[in-house]
């Protein structure tokens, strides 16, 4: 018998047809014999509503925050009218909706009142996307004579208070997945869990970051020391590009774990990027597959770095960064210029995404998110105030219309001439490289170029990785 772990994205839950696809899912692994954890995301865009309302209540506007929770209302319901038969369990699990959104709308009264919204009362708000969609799948499975229950991860996943970006509290987790959820397993229960939120040791809602319900899934198969962690989502697996860019892309049969966190850290919605930690370190193989085509094997993601000859694998991207350079003609020499602006960069609660320098140190650059530009500037700016008087430091600079693209491959790994074969490519589209970085795994390669060469440089570099899959299976 195998503990498997399944975790199913926004859209896998997002409409009735495709609940019934987890159902029928989830009774083909049971009747496998195997042991079944569910973790679900929201609906489709039910997070993004829900942040919505917080900042309408923020400003006060009553009536948008209301017909959201409105529409989030009548969204369940019809999933529900849509699935359960007219009998005493719809009627208790409408009025169990009814009262999660009667308090989504108590915390945008409150939020009105103060008129503003802290970190701690988003995490609260959003928590409520995947609280109630799991009491309807769980429900739905229950119609498909499944013996599922919900459960909010708020009792399981224990974190720390760095709300909506919160980090396990590993021990205190792994103690309460193994005290009250295991037991479950063993009395025949599939546990229907929420992805993406947990609790402070004092009790407040926290939440993984966005997208972090796979986190979650990983989380818990780490914790369940499951046999298997699958990622069902609404593509067939991990693909060559991302399928929106290129429609070439082509679904990759194995990866690494190394290169899909890799592919995860550079832009790849596919996985959240924290996914790979907890499930590397115990070993534990993930498949990605696609709810809405059971059939298809999907992608395997395993220990091995390199299985086949293909050099780069994938193609990623990443759009909404800012380019901050620090340069000056006084800065050569000067130790610790590039400690201290990155020490700035974090206190300023900016995570940095790529860096590059130059070796006559006269100039380095690193990438931010968007919206954290401005005050890592100001940050770095206050820090080497000093040198900029002096004049060791010209400027601060920002550039926001770039975008970085990564190419990944464990194959790279001493394989000569595999930067020069993508640089060429660029070259060869007349596309300008702003700047350069490879990580020293080896297994990728960052760049930055203008946000206008996004899709001629993903279309080009892609081309190399398509025609090592088909060397691949040739
Ligand atoms: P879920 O709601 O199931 O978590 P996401 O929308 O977060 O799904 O992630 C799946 C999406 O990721 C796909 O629909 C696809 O558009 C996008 N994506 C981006 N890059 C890749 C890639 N390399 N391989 C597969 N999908 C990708
Ligand atoms: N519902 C959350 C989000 O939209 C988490 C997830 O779907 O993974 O970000
Ligand atoms: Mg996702």
């Amino acid at each position: 018998m195998s503990v498997i772990t399944m975790k199913f994205g926004g859209t896998s839950v997002g409409s009735a047809e495709a609940i019934s696809n987890v159902v029928a899912i989830v009774q083909e692994s049971q009747q496998r014999g195997d042991e079944v954890i569910v973790v679900v995301s929201a609906m489709s865009g039910v997070t993004d509503a829900l942040l919505k309302s917080v900042r309408l209540a923020a400003s006060g506007d009553r009536w948008g925050y209301l017909s959201i929770s409105q529409e989030l209302r009548e969204r369940h319901e019809e999933v529900i009218h849509q699935l359960i038969p007219p009998n005493g369990s719809r009627e208790k699990l409408l009025a169990e909706i009814a009262s999660l959104l009667d308090q989504h709308v108590e915390f945008c009264q409150a939020v009105s009142i103060l008129g503003e919204a802290t970190p701690r009362i988003m995490d609260a708000v959003v928590s409520y996307g995947e609280r109630l969609s799991s009491r309807v799948v769980a429900a739905v499975m229950r119609e498909g004579q499944l013996n599922a229950a919900a459960y909010d991860a708020s009792q399981f996943v224990i974190t720390d208070d760095k709300y909506q970006s919160a980090t396990p509290l590993w021990e205190e987790t792994q103690q309460r997945i193994s005290h009250q959820l295991v037991p479950l397993l063993r009395q025949g229960i599939i546990p229907v869990v929420t992805g993406f939120i947990g609790m402070t040791l004092d009790g407040h809602f926290t939440t993984l970051g966005r997208g972090g319900s796979d986190f979650s899934g990983a989380i818990f198969a780490a914790c369940m020391n499951s046999d298997e962690l699958i990622i069902w989502t609404d593509v067939d697996g991990v693909m060559t590009a991302d399928p929106r860019l290129d429609r070439r892309a082509r679904v990759l049969p194995y990866i690494s774990y190394s290169e899909v966190g890799e592919l995860a850290f550079y832009g790849a919605k596919v996985l959240h990027p924290k996914t790979v930690q907890p499930i590397l370190e115990k070993g534990i193989p993930c498949r990605v597959r696609n709810t809405f085509n059971p059939q298809h094997p999907g992608t395997l993601i395993g220990q091995n770095g390199e299985t086949t000859s293909t050099v780069i694998k994938a193609v990623t991207s990443i759009r909404n960064v800012s380019l901050l350079t620090v340069s000056g003609r006084g800065m050569l020499g000067v130790p610790g210029i590039a400690g201290r602006t990155f020490l700035a960069t974090a206190k300023a609660g900016a995570n940095i995404l790529m860096i590059s320098q130059s070796s006559s140190e006269q100039s380095f650059c690193f990438t931010v998110t968007d919206d954290m530009a401005d005050r890592v500037k100001t940050a770095i700016e206050n820090e080497l105030g000093e040198e900029i008087a002096r004049r060791n430091i010209d400027r601060v600079e920002i550039q926001s219309d770039i975008v970085i693209i990564t190419t990944v491959g464990a194959g790279m790994r001493g394989i000569p001439g595999v930067a020069g074969r993508v640089f060429t490519v660029l070259g060869n589209n007349q596309i300008n490289v702003v700047a350069i970085a490879q990580g020293s795994s080896e297994c990728s390669i960052s760049f930055i170029v203008d946000e206008v060469n996004l899709e001629c440089a993903v279309v080009a570099l892609h081309d190399l990785a398509l025609e090592a899959v088909e060397e691949d299976t040739r």
